[in-house]
């Protein structure tokens, strides 16, 4: 199937997002996360373990790349305005990463947000599921 392919990226332009879909955005439902750190920057996750996401920045000085919470992922964010773009975990040679819904122009075409509460998992339970769940083809392109 053709992927669906949505575009999207911080609020000043600095820094621009692609995102390919395997299956309808109608059939994915961001999830909303419940801690404080996505909640101040009103994040909701959508990710497809089929599907691709890039990231696109002038230089990588654009992208402010911060550790919380249990300090596995690392939420990317853009430096001059500091839209929550995408979050992503390192495991060896791979990134696995989610995106922000609400960093897409398209947000509307998704599903119903549903809450997500990530820090009641254990540190095993987490990487399990974001392999599970998130994007395992995930780049940032500089140029
Ligand atoms: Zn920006």
């Amino acid at each position: 199937m053709a992927p669906h392919r949505l575009l999207g990226g911080c609020r000043c332009g600095a820094v621009s997002l692609q995102v390919e879909l395997s299956r309808e955005p109608g059939s994915c439902h961001p999830r909303a996360c419940d801690c404080d750190f996505c909640r101040e920057r009103e994040a909701a996750y959508v990710s497809d373990p089929a599907g691709r996401l890039r990231m696109r920045a002038r230089s990588p000085a654009d992208v402010r790349i911060e550790r919380q919470g249990s300090l596995q992922a690392e939420f990317l964010s853009c430096q001059a305005c500091g839209t929550l773009l995408v979050v992503r975990w390192q495991d060896g040679d791979r990134a696995y990463g989610a995106v922000n819904a609400r960093a897409l122009a398209d947000r509307a075409a998704f599903g119903a947000e549903q809450p997500a509460s990530p820090k009641q998992l254990g540190a095993g339970q987490k990487t399990e599921r974001w392999k599970a769940l998130w994007f395992a083809d995930v780049g940032l392109d500089i140029g």
